[in-house]
């Protein structure tokens, strides 16, 4: 009993005073027992033959492990009253912590703590294990057996009451702001989600809780605050929550990083990683802690570190919008690390580094969040920049429709102008050809001396006159009449003079016969036909001789001269039948022309004068 005893580093010494620090770390200065069957109880632990030993590991952290450990210190009381001290294991998970008090051999103070039992159980609410125990003057031991299905690690306390309190309200400070943010951070997210419909939000959201349970399962203040009596579950919902954290870390990963577009063995691996989460998220309610816990941690180092090399390569391929993911998880990354290179002492610990972890999860909540909008952001670009092409070419298409439209109409336009202006010119043409050809007409059917019929049109007249008459078996007259000595007037006055005197002799009986289907013609020479429809022999010869009585007094001034002739006429007339023909009747009044020669000149004849 002695030699334990003896040994100050079996069994060391703190010393508590009215003066002494406020708070001491026991650290690795313990005493240890390791009791492998995990059975002996504290009076068996006391036993002079048990072997105490130091703790060569830098921290004490012992792992995973089916052992329970005993440690053991002492305080000495220095002063002359009692003095109270915490005893405070930081760790809130550990299954059980058994806190012994002796002095002078005697128990004075028996705690039963570890999350195996209901939180109200514990003397002191507080979501890590804590022993007031009240020293009396001098040597107080203290015993503490750890046993625990997941990992047992033992930075003991010593604590002066005041400034525990204080360090508590600090610590609870921190813990409800980190609670605040995360809460805030899931509820705001979660409204994009119902806002956006973009399933990145949801995962989000999913990894944010997950972490938010893991973290307050894990310092106990989900056991304090949430599930104080729900010992059972309390004792794996670490394991679950580590393994929903890391299903939706990777779904997140997937979705945000758009894996399966970018490359298909990250996708693969992420996908395999997220069963692996799934699986096990359902396994942590049905196999051991010890079994889930182990599986859960393993994991954590693949998908936390293919998480940040997916998102760096990703932003190495050019894709903007994974810096600020990368920086996230670069900040939990360096947080986690700081806060294990401060437990393992490689650098010194202090309060702001024991939070880095919680600040590097903030950070890596807030820059998420903070990704996440900036890819929303960035999608809007893309799609307004979409949508703008989109426009452009619709409106470029429409323009191009128009102007065809345009030209079309133009064209239509040009057509029907030129079809216009063609019809003008058509129709003028058409104008001038008719005006020709009736010229040509009177031309054909004009004599150009006297301007009355000629001699081709009396005899198509006479022909059409003759069949006309025969239908309305009426009388058929014709004069002939012939100017006298026309040859001398030639001689006499010159051939203009001769003309002069054709002319006024047309002049002269053209308005004579204007009756409808009466024909006056130049015959030839200075020889005129008249033809006259429905008109008796007796009437002929009347309007014969009123002619010749106007010839007899006609005047043709001619070159300062005066012209008189006079005119012999032949008359003729007969009701047309098969048996009397036009030829007849021009015979006839020709042969009476000639009997007028005859007969002297200046007179008018009939058949019925004509001497054989
Ligand atoms: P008659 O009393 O027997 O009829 O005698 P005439 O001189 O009139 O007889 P004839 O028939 O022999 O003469 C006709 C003349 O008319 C001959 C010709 O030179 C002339 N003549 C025929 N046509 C024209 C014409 O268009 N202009 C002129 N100035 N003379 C014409
Ligand atoms: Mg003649
Ligand atoms: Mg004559």
């Amino acid at each position: 009993m002695g030699d334990s005893f003896s040994n100050a580093a079996l069994f060391p010494v703190y010393q508590a005073s009215d003066q002494s620090t406020k708070r001491i770390e026991v650290g690795t200065r313990v005493g240890l027992l390791i009791d492998r069957t995990s059975a002996i109880s504290i009076d068996q632990a006391m036993e002079p033959f048990r072997i105490w030993q130091p703790i060569k590991t830098k921290t004490p952290n012992f792992g995973f492990t089916h052992n329970a450990y005993w440690l053991r210190f002492q305080i000495n009381n220095e002063t002359e009253h009692q003095l109270t001290r915490y005893v405070e294991l930081p760790i809130s998970f550990i299954d059980e912590v058994h806190i012994y008090h002796y002095k002078d051999s005697q128990q004075k103070a028996k705690f039963i703590l570890g999350d195996n039992y209901p939180f109200e159980q514990r003397p002191y609410r507080h979501p890590n294990f804590v022993a007031p125990l009240e020293l009396a003057p001098g040597l107080n031991q203290v015993y503490v057996r750890l046993a625990s299905s997941g990992t047992i690690e033992a930075p003991l306390r010593i604590w002066e009451p005041q400034s525990f309190y204080e360090e508590s309200n600090d610590f609870n400070l921190m813990q409800g702001g980190l609670a605040g943010i995360l809460l805030i951070m899931m509820a705001y997210n979660l409204v994009v989600y119902f806002i956006t419909r973009d399933t990145s939000y949801l995962f989000y959201v999913g990894f944010v809780a997950s972490f938010f349970f893991f973290h307050f399962s894990l310092n106990g203040f989900a056991f304090a605050y949430l599930w104080p009596d729900f010992v059972g579950w309390n004792n794996f919902a670490v394991s679950t929550f580590i393994a929903s954290t890391e299903l939706f870390a990777c779904l997140f990963a997937i979705n945000f990083l758009k894996l399966s577009r970018f490359s298909k063995p990250a996708y693969y691996i992420m996908k395999f990683l997220a069963a692996f989460s799934g699986v096990l998220l359902v396994l942590t309610f049905i196999l051991p802690y010890s079994i889930t816990i182990r599986l859960g941690s393993a994991a954590v180092f693949p998908v936390s570190i293919l998480s940040l090399a997916f998102g760096y390569w990703r932003w190495w391929k050019g894709a903007k919008f994974a810096r600020i993911y990368c920086l996230a998880w670069t900040a939990i990354l360096v947080g986690v690390g700081i806060l294990v290179s401060g437990k393992y002492g490689l650098i010194p610990s202090n309060v702001y580094l024991n939070m880095s972890h919680e600040i590097g999860a903030v950070l890596l909540v807030l820059l998420l969040s903070i990704t996440l909008a900036d890819r929303i952001n960035h999608d809007r670009k893309l799609r307004i920049r979409a949508h703008a092409v989109a426009l452009a070419h619709e409106r470029r298409s429409r323009s191009a429709q128009e102007a065809l439209i345009k030209s079309k109409e133009e064209a239509n336009m040009r057509l029907e102008q030129r079809v216009k202006e063609r019809t003008i010119d058509l129709n003028k043409t058409m104008h001038q050809l008719k005006l020709a050809n009736d010229q040509l007409q009177l031309l054909a059917k004009t004599d150009g001396l006297t301007k009355v019929n000629n001699r081709a049109f009396f005899d198509k007249a006479f022909q059409e006159e003759y069949r006309r008459v025969l239908r309305m078996k009426v009388p058929l007259a014709l004069i002939i009449l012939d100017i006298d000595f026309f040859k001398k007037i030639n001689d006499t006055y010159g051939h203009p003079g001769g003309d002069a005197c054709l002319r006024a002799m047309a002049n002269l009986i053209q308005p004579k016969v204007n009756r409808a289907g009466d024909v006056l013609a130049r015959f030839g020479g200075e020889e005129f036909v008249i033809l006259l429809n429905d008109c008796s022999l007796e009437n002929a010869v009347k309007l014969a001789e009123t002619l010749r009585k106007d010839v007899q007094k006609l005047i043709v001034p001619f070159e300062g001269q005066n012209i008189r002739f006079t005119a012999s006429f032949g008359v003729a007339c007969g009701l047309p039948d098969t048996t009397f023909t036009p030829d007849d009747l021009l015979a006839n009044a020709d042969k009476a022309l000639y009997q007028a020669k005859r007969d002297g000149r200046n007179c008018v004849k009939t058949l019925a004068d004509c001497t054989s």
